[in-house]
């Protein structure tokens, strides 16, 4: 692998030992599915157990796991990925399909389900806690929903389980996009620091005037996509440094980057829970960078 010769990576193999749960595969979101399947693309490991007496076996595969309740249409054509004959099809199994044909390897499980409602939300947390390769909890999730409440859903979730996600966006003038890497009571969690419209109690609903719909633009959601796919190899690989919150402004080609400290008033109580062990974490073991 020559991103491991070059020294970029240490073990880029390691790919295959995760799962990560992508929740809404419209513009951004089956662009990340497309790009993350074709970098677990190789073969399955089989591996037998030394030293055990019945030689238990291992099945090593990167796994991706989708969310999404939608249908493809064909006007969301001018999006990536979806082509006009997968029209009236799930888009989970549009694209479980397209994937599993780029790369029979890598294991996909789908979810034609929406999040938010109670009954399936208990299915969202049962499939973080246990959908890892192993039967163990799911290595990240990625937020790739177009509204407020699924990403409430999504933080509600993570912030329980003390799970990492990233959550990504673009705007309604599809001119401006970005991504935000969130640690449970380490970083801000998205009720520490809620967008402007939700904190000004305006119903996000009222913002949609009738017959007008957002604009979209299938650049703008590729770049989301690769900046979303690229802090997650970083992540999953360990290499370079992750953008805890980094935007971009196509108007501008600027990319802000900082990062947004969580809230100690924050109205998620698992939330606070999370600063408190991220806290006492730091006392225990104070962190040297140079170290690192
Ligand atoms: P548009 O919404 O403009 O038609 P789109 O369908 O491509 O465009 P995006 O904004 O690009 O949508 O992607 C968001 C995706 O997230 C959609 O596919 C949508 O179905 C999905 N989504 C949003 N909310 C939920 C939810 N609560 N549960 C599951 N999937 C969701
Ligand atoms: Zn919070």
């Amino acid at each position: 692998m020559a991103l491991q010769r070059m020294g970029i990576v240490k073990n880029y193999e390691d790919i295959r030992k995760f799962t990560v749960v992508i929740v809404g595969v419209g513009g951004v979101g089956s662009v990340t599915a497309e790009m993350l399947t074709r970098c677990g693309i190789g073969k399955v490991i089989l591996k037998e157990m030394p030293n055990s007496e019945h030689s238990l076996t291992y099945i090593y595969g990167f796994q991706l796991i989708l969310f999404d309740y939608d249908k493809v249409e064909l006007a969301n054509m001018n999006r990536l990925f979806y082509q006009p004959a997968q029209a009236g099809l799930s888009k989970v199994t549009a694209a479980s399909m397209t994937l599993t044909r780029i790369n029979p390897d890598v294991k996909i499980e789908t979810y034609n389900t929406n999040i938010t409602l109670t009954t399936q939300f208990e299915e969202f947390l049962r499939v973080l806690q246990t959908g890892g390769i192993s039967g163990n909890r799911v290595d990240l999730v990625l937020s790739c929903v177009d509204n407020y409440e699924a990403r409430m859903t999504i933080n509600t979730a993570c912030n329980e389980l003390a799970l990492e996600w990233f959550e990504s966006g673009v705007s309604e003038n599809a001119v401006c996009g970005h991504i935000q890497y969130i640690v449970p009571g380490e970083s801000a969690c998205f009720a520490c620091a809620p967008p402007l419209v939700v904190a000004s109690e305006i119903d996000e609903k009222t913002l949609k005037k009738d017959g007008v719909c957002a604009a979209s633009l299938p650049t703008t959601m590729g770049v989301v996509a690769g900046l979303l796919v690229q802090n997650t190899l970083k992540k999953l690989l360990h290499f370079g440094t992750i953008s805890w919150y980094l935007g971009y402004n196509a108007l501008a080609d600027f990319f802000p980057s900082m990062m947004i400290k969580p809230n100690p008033n924050c109205t998620d109580s698992f939330c606070l829970k999370r600063q408190e062990e991220f806290k006492n974490r730091v006392i225990e073991e104070p962190v040297c960078k140079n170290e690192e």
